[in-house]
């Protein structure tokens, strides 16, 4: 009998190298799935989440990593590919917000719970939408990426010579994923893949540490995650439930309605002498730009360089032979200026306030490459820059860039247009599209204080997010 063993497992290793391989991460694959009780599962989870993400593209100062706490709220029954995530985000300035994002196989469903964002809008996306949203609980757990491997699709183990442990190749439908089990204790402590950050696609690692078994289910309660070996997210599990067979799924928030999400082409209307806005852009996003006479300016560039492309098409469009001499953009922040390179390659010089330059010019080196839109080359940037305000003028029309003190972002800057009795503002005073209105917060009272000393008066005012036709009366705080 034992002859009989051994000539089979010659005949494996001799003959066929690349099955013996495979064989052995398939044996890896199983004693880890063993470990984690995946067999035993109904794979209904239920768990919160405490932590912070910590990056330099959303904080208070130019160039410092701040933290930004949250929380979330977790559920999952991965067999009905149900899942729903209740988080709470804070910003500075006070900015709190609260979405429940609710996937249900093919669609998902984003409710802003605080109505300070989207208002009673409910935002619907596509599978998409679905898988990011498994994929994030997913990551929380990683052994959820154990259960149905294809074989095929299952491609290397190898020894990580350093660490001791044994690396698991795995092809998703999005991306490929490495994880990384330590075969001492068949514990999965990394993952690792390639996916998108701002401005560019780093090395995402995530670390699993501190295991906890419930219901005989090891859990990682403390994650890190790593963008290009820097610290960007730390995440603390509690509460874990494991195998409810129901679990209870927030229900659908009342009066709430869900928007048709269909935008139609992108337009340019006249809302002044010399004042367009371009409404409707992705996100909640509103543009303007004002007719100088002989040159164009345009407020902010978010989404990205293509997208930015398309805006500097419909100008040209609308105002046909004008060059785009300058971009003013308010802030730092990256869901803000984005799509900056696309008017730089068009010979725009950007007006900011000195910390916003700071940051621009970084994103600009970071990214100014051969793949930039339009160039082919590194350009040169010119700035126009204030520390508290800055004019354009005409005969006919002025533009004033106000930097006011804030608590938002160092340098937050607002544009008004004395003579249209208009004014262009991004994250001073955020009202969602649908005019749902809340209790203001500090950076609203700080702009609010900021007009009333300053008397800047208007009749319109076009928020960045959300709504683009705030007048005096939707504004009163004491
Ligand atoms: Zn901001
Ligand atoms: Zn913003």
């Amino acid at each position: 009998m034992r002859k009989v063993i051994v000539v089979f497992l010659w005949s494996v290793i001799i003959c066929d190298g690349h099955l013996a391989l495979a064989q052995s991460s398939l044996a890896i694959l199983d004693s880890v799935r063993k470990h984690y009780a995946i067999e035993r599962q109904t794979l209904c989870y239920q768990y919160r989440v405490t932590g912070f993400q910590k990056g330099e593209w959303q904080s208070y100062y130019p160039g410092r990593r701040e933290r930004s706490p949250f929380s979330q709220e977790m559920r999952l029954d991965l067999r009905r590919r149900l899942f729903s995530i209740d988080a709470q985000t804070e910003f500075p300035g006070g900015y709190k917000f609260r979405t429940v994002l609710l996937g249900n196989d093919t669609v998902a469903y984003t409710f802003d719970i605080n109505q300070n964002r989207f208002g009673k809008e409910v935002r619907t996306g596509n599978p998409a939408a679905v898988d990011a949203g498994i994929t994030n609980i997913k990551d929380d757990l990683p052994f959820l990426y154990l259960i149905d491997i294809e074989e095929e699709n299952l491609i290397t183990e190898t020894h990580d010579a350093l660490h001791g442990l044994i690396q698991l190749r795995i092809n998703t439908p999005a991306n490929g994923l490495s994880l990384f089990v330590d075969p001492r204790t068949n514990y999965i402590t990394r993952i690792e893949r390639i996916a998108p950050s701002f401005p560019g696609v780093v090395l995402q690692s995530i670390r699993y540490s501190d295991y906890k078994k419930v219901d005989g289910v090891p859990i990682a309660t403390s994650i890190a995650i790593y963008e290009n070996d820097r610290l960007v997210q730390k995440r603390a599990i509690a509460g874990m439930e494991v195998n409810k067979k129901e679990l209870e799924y927030p229900r659908w928030p009342e009066n709430y309605r869900v928007s048709s999400g269909a935008r139609g082409p992108l337009v340019a209307s006249k809302v002044g002498n010399f004042t367009y806005l371009i409404a409707g852009i992705p996100g909640d996003r509103n543009t303007v730009f004002v007719d100088m006479g002989n040159y164009v300016v345009v407020m902010e560039s978010p989404l990205n360089d293509e997208f930015e492309l398309r805006v500097i098409r419909l100008i040209k469009e609308t105002l046909p032979g004008k060059p785009i001499r300058y971009l003013f953009l308010t802030h730092f922040h990256n869901d803000h200026i984005s799509g900056v390179r696309s008017f730089v390659a068009e010979g725009a010089t950007i007006i900011v306030s000195n910390p916003t330059k700071k940051m621009v010019s970084r994103l600009l080196n970071i990214t100014f490459s051969k793949d930039s839109p339009g160039t082919s080359v590194q350009q040169k940037v010119s700035y126009a820059t204030y520390r508290r305000h800055f004019r354009l003028k005409n005969e006919e029309c002025a533009i004033d860039f106000w930097s006011v003190r804030n608590s938002h972002a160092r340098g937050l800057s607002f544009a008004s247009v004395p003579t249209e009795r208009f004014v262009y503002q991004g994250d001073l005073l955020s009202i969602p599209a649908d005019g749902t209105l809340t209790p203001p917060i500090d950076v609203n009272i700080q702009f609010y204080h900021f007009l009333k000393r300053k008397k800047i008066s208007f009749e319109r005012m076009v928020s960045h997010h959300g709504h683009n036709f705030i007048t005096p009366s939707m504004i009163s705080f004491n």
